[in-house]
């Protein structure tokens, strides 16, 4: 069985969740291998991590000739890396960092790629056959089914395309010396400040997902106050966004962030098609809104007609009680 290549996608160290969806992913694929990149220090933990979701094999690459410079590096690492391992495909996670590697991979590798799937499967007849993604295109209207019919599949893959499931992985470590070209160092980072945490999960990789839009009338503590309840991210429409009442790093849709959680509530929104493009594919979607016919009860598993301002107190006493 080929080798399939998951870029872990950390912070110092910290593996973040979709690597190990990724790793999830992987196991259909074929032979899952991670390739970190980082301090190493930081290795032993991370080959800890990773081989509980399966990993095989992970690649250590020591970080001293990457860190302080932009992507390319990375995109050179994975290339010489691939170049030895001859994988059947490289997953990477569907971030603007994740993006960036991956198209500079398959140019270096001219190999096809695939980019913000929502769903990767093995092709016909099981691993080894390329595998087959599903993405959401044209603002959600339309769901695809693709194939990289060149080189080595890359393909990037979005938060929550899979439910990380634990399975023992040997976790052999492979030291990896990677050479790293004057070219790749052209862009350099001079600073570099960590967001202010909300203590909340980032949006797109959270499970669950709550909204608000104008419907709150700005009052978002109701919103707020129900995401905490159930460990959520918060999210907004951009009408939210656009009078103020959230920065636009929490708006979902077309011209803001892709989500696609295991639940998304929507409170006070209408479902316009540009904010179902950011939110459609979420597993199950509940939309509390006190209009019966607002577009949003079209796509929803679960709606409730009525005013968000009690419904929503209303259920986060709810599931504190419940939580006990
Ligand atoms: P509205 O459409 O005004 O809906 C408010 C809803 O709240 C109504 O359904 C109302 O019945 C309900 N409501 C009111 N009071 C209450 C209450 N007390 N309790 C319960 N329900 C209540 N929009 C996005 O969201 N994301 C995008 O990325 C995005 N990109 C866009 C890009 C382009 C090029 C364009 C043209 C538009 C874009 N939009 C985007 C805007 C989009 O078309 C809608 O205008 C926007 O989504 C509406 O936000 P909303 O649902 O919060 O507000």
């Amino acid at each position: 069985m080929s080798e399939i290549l998951v870029l872990v996608d950390h912070v110092d160290g910290a593996v973040r969740k979709p690597t190990y969806e990724l790793l999830t992913i992987a196991k259909r694929l074929g032979e899952p291998s991670a390739v970190f990149i980082g301090a190493t220090e930081a290795a032993d933990a991370v080959v800890e991590a990773v081989k509980k979701y399966g990993a095989e094999k992970v690649y250590v690459v020591d970080d001293t000739e990457v860190k302080g410079y932009l992507v390319a590096p990375k995109a050179e690492v994975l290339q010489q890396v691939a170049a030895q391992a001859s994988p059947g495909a490289i997953l990477i996670s569907s971030n603007a960092e994740g993006k960036e590697i991956a198209g500079r991979l398959a140019i270096k590798l001219e190999s096809g790629l695939i980019t913000d799937a929502v769903d990767v499967q093995a092709g016909e007849g099981g691993p080894g056959n390329g595998p087959v993604t599903t993405q959401s295109v044209f603002a959600g209207n339309y769901t695809v089914q693709a194939k990289v019919t060149q080189g080595v599949p890359i393909i990037t893959v979005k938060p929550n395309a899979a439910s990380p499931e634990e399975v023992a992985g040997a976790g052999v470590v492979e030291k990896f010396s990677a050479t790293i070209s004057e070219a790749a160092k052209k862009a350099q980072i001079v600073a570099s400040q960590p967001r202010e945490s909300t203590g909340r999960p980032e949006l797109t990789e959270a499970a669950i997902v709550v909204s608000g839009g104008r419907g709150t009338g700005g009052n978002f503590e109701p919103v707020e106050d129900f995401a905490d309840s159930l460990g959520a991210a918060v999210g907004a429409s951009r009408a939210a966004v656009d009078s103020g009442w959230k920065p636009h790093a929490f708006q979902v849709g077309q011209t803001g962030k892709t989500v696609s959680p295991q639940l998304y509530v929507a409170a006070g929104i209408s479902g316009a098609i540009q904010h179902r493009a950011g939110m459609q594919t979420s597993k199950t979607i509940v939309a509390i809104n006190k209009d019966e016919e607002a577009p949003i009860f079209e796509l929803v598993d679960f709606g409730v007609v009525g005013d968000l301002h009690t419904v929503l107190p209303a259920a986060t006493a709810e599931v504190t009680k419940r939580k006990g």
